[in-house]
């Protein structure tokens, strides 16, 4: 039973944490064996969007949490970028020992004040929070490429909300597709110098191998990469019914991308740990 707490994973890796998202059931286990190959620890997130999608949590959350306790490696279940208080209330009552609560959209004292009383009901019952701190007047939040997080204010956010591990804005954006993002990295070592619990980089597969190896060395902790591995499981499958135009049983292409999705996280959990 290799189930793990994130808390436990972040303070035991000397290195950078690999976090990856789960969609289908072929993620959780493709992460899984990535992990596998180089006995590394690994976080399985499910988004509010994944949710969205198998419409409601329980399914894929019950899958993940099989696939994390027949792992040989310690494996986290995070529920990654919940706004609904509720879902937030359902991933624990299902067994998720990490959430991130995403209160950025609100307007700044309103974040605090909602965030602080879903840390406060999280850690009652031993759950590990992740949260975001919003750039006022930035359209994508926090994750918008010119948006940056100020280190005091990082500082203050962290102490009236009490979570346990902060989601930054270093340069970063969601769902991109090339690997040009430039990231702040002299910001990411002074976040690190100011704020006492680990840093988070969302929207990492933007970033290139050589500068998410100096955003770890900078002190980023838990970098979250999603779009950069649907690259990959899509890329195998496309290749595989382009091959195979006869091809029925849906376990065959699937297989594919889930090898593919394996190979990269093993790729780059090599990147996040070397
Ligand atoms: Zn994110």
């Amino acid at each position: 039973m290799a189930l793990a707490g994130i808390g436990d994973i972040v303070r035991e890796s000397p290195a950078g944490v690999g976090a990856f998202n789960v969609i289908q059931l072929e993620h959780a286990t493709a992460i899984v064996a990535g992990a596998e190959a180089l006995g590394l620890p690994v976080v399985l997130q499910i988004s509010e969007n994944c949710v969205r999608y198998h419409g409601a949590l329980e399914p894929v959350a019950l899958a993940a949490l099989a696939v994390a306790r027949r792992a040989d490696v310690p494996v986290a279940v995070h529920l990654d970028h919940a706004t609904d208080r509720a879902l937030v209330e359902e991933a624990v009552a299902l067994g998720l020992g990490s959430v991130m609560y995403d209160a950025s959209a609100l307007p700044d004292e309103e974040n605090v004040a909602a965030t602080a009383e879903v840390a406060a009901w999280c850690h009652e019952r031993g759950v590990w929070v992740e949260a975001e701190l919003g750039e006022v007047g930035g359209k994508d939040g926090v994750h918008a490429p010119g948006a940056r997080t100020k280190p005091h204010e990082a500082v203050d956010y962290v102490a009236r909300t009490g979570v346990d591990a902060l989601a930054v804005a270093v340069g970063t954006s969601h769902a991109m597709t090339t690997k040009d993002a430039v990231l702040d990295l002299e910001l990411i070592a002074e976040l690190r110098a100011a704020v006492p619990v680990p840093l988070v980089l969302h929207g990492s597969s933007g970033v290139p191998d050589d500068v998410l190896r100096e955003a770890v060395a900078s002190g980023m902790k838990k970098i979250n990469i999603a779009t950069h591995l649907n690259k990959a499981f899509t890329r195998a499958v496309r290749d595989y019914l382009a091959h195979d135009e006869r091809v029925v049983d849906s376990r065959k292409y699937l297989n594919a991308g889930r090898d593919a999705v394996a190979r990269e996280v093993s790729h780059l959990l090599g990147v996040l740990t070397g």
